[in-house]
C-alpha cells in the first residue's frame, strides 16, 4: 500500500490529461539496453511501421465500450511508438490505437522471440516455469479437484503444467509456438498441441484453465474469456496471471516505462481484471494486485466498478517517488538481503 502525499496528488491533477512525463514522449530510444541483434530487430519492425506493412486500428474499450482516453505514454521499454492510455469510463490501461491482428500475427512469427528472449536456453526456461507452476499451484490447492483436468492457453514448453502434473492432475497444454511444443512433448511426454484458441475442442471439457502473462497480449480479450467459458463445465475454474499495473511499488524497479512492451495490448490492475471477468461470465473467488485471479463460472454481470481516476494517480505517483527516490524500495530491499547475507557469511 502507497503512503498517500498530498503534494504528489496535487501534482497528478495539476497534469490533468497530460501524459506521465517527459520521458514517456516518443523519441525512439530504448529504456532498455538491447544488443546489435535487438537493434536489427527493432528497426526491422519500425521500417514495418513506416512502411504501412504494420497497420494500425483504433477500438472501443473492451470493458466498457467507450472511447474517451487519457493518453500516459507514447512510447514502450523499446522506444517502439506505442499510445498507451487510460480509459475515462471504467479504467482500464490500454494500448489503444494499436497493431492489428495481420500485424501482431506477423510480429509473433517473425520478431517476437528474438527481441524479447535474444539468448533463450529451452531447458533453463522450462525449470523456471515448472518452479513457477510450483507456486501458481499453491495458490489454487484448495479449490483443485484431484485427479481434474488442467488446460493451459499459452502454455510454451508446458514447465507449468509439469508442476500440475506432478502434484496429481492431467495436463494439456495449448501455444502457437510449434517449437515450445514440440519441446514439452518430446522432453516431458506432454499433452501440448500447436493450436489457437478457435480452432481448438477439446475430447474432454477442462475443470481449470490457466491464462498466466498470456491474456495482456490478447487482442479481444472479452471474447477470448467468453469462449473459454462455453469450454468450461458448470463448475468450472479459471485462473488468470497478468503483470499488475498498480503492483509498480513492487516491481519493474517501480518504473511504468520499464513495465510497458509493445507486445502487451493490456495493463490491467486487478479492478479492470475484475471488470472485464464479470462481463464475460465469472465471479472471483480470490485476486490479489500482483496480478492472480481464480474465478469461477458464472452468469455475466455488465455493471463496471471504475478504477479511474485510482489508477492514473497511482502512475502520477509513482512516476513522482521514482523521480525522488535515488533507488526503488524493490533494489533498496535486494542490496540490503545481499549485504545482510555477505556478513552473515564473514561471520562464520
Ligand atoms: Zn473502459
Amino acid at each position: 500500500m502507497l503512503i498517500y502525499l498530498p503534494w504528489i496528488n496535487n501534482y497528478g491533477y495539476q497534469r490533468g490529461g497530460a501524459m506521465l512525463g517527459k520521458r514517456y514522449e516518443y523519441d525512439g530510444q530504448p529504456l532498455l539496453k538491447l544488443t546489435p541483434a535487438q537493434l536489427d530487430i527493432k528497426r526491422l519492425i519500425e521500417a514495418k511501421l513506416d512502411s504501412g506493412q504494420y497497420q494500425w486500428e483504433q477500438v472501443p474499450c473492451c470493458v466498457c465500450g467507450a472511447g474517451d482516453l487519457e493518453a500516459l505514454a507514447a512510447k514502450d521499454r523499446y522506444g517502439f511508438k506505442m499510445t498507451v492510455a487510460v480509459c475515462r469510463g471504467c479504467g482500464l490501461v490500454q494500448t489503444n490505437p494499436r497493431m492489428n491482428a495481420d500485424a501482431y500475427t506477423n510480429f509473433y512469427q517473425q520478431h517476437y522471440r528474438a527481441l524479447y528472449s535474444p539468448s533463450q536456453d529451452m531447458a533453463a526456461f522450462f525449470t523456471t516455469r515448472r518452479s513457477k507452476g510450483a507456486t501458481i499451484f499453491a495458490f489454487l490447492k484448495e479449490a483443485l479437484q484431484s485427479g481434474g483436468l488442467v488446460l493451459e492457453v499459452g502454455c510454451a514448453s508446458g514447465g507449468i503444467l509439469h508442476a500440475f502434473r506432478e502434484r496429481g492432475c492431467r495436463v494439456m497444454g495449448i501455444d502457437l509456438d510449434a517449437e515450445y511444443v514440440a519441446y514439452g512433448r518430446d522432453q516431458h511426454g506432454l499433452d501440448l498441441r500447436a493450436a489457437a484458441l478457435d480452432a481448438f475442442e477439446p475430447e474432454e471439457r477442462p475443470n481449470l484453465v490457466l491464462y498466466v502473462h498470456t491474456l495482456e497480449h490478447i487482442l479481444d480479450p472479452l471474447e477470448e474469456l467468453r469462449r473459454i467459458r462455453d469450454l468450461l463445465p458448470d463448475d468450472g475454474l479459471l485462473y488468470v496471471e497478468v503483470p499488475g499495473v498498480k503492483y509498480l511499488h513492487r516491481s519493474y524497479e517501480m518504473d511504468f516505462l520499464r513495465y510497458l512492451q509493445n507486445a502487451h495490448v493490456y495493463h490491467f490492475s486487478r479492478t479492470s481484471l475484475t471488470n472485464l471477468l464479470h462481463k464475460a461470465g465469472f465471479s472471483i473467488v480470490k485476486s490479489n494486485e500482483w496480478v492472480q485471479v481464480l474465478a469461477r463460472k458464472s452468469a455475466p454481470v455488465d455493471s463496471t466498478t471504475s478504477d479511474y481516476p485510482a489508477v492514473a494517480r497511482y502512475l502520477r505517483r509513482i512516476e513522482l517517488l521514482r523521480r525522488v527516490l535515488p533507488v526503488s524500495p524493490q533494489t533498496l530491499v535486494a542490496t540490503l538481503r545481499r549485504t545482510l547475507r555477505r556478513l552473515r557469511g564473514k561471520q562464520r
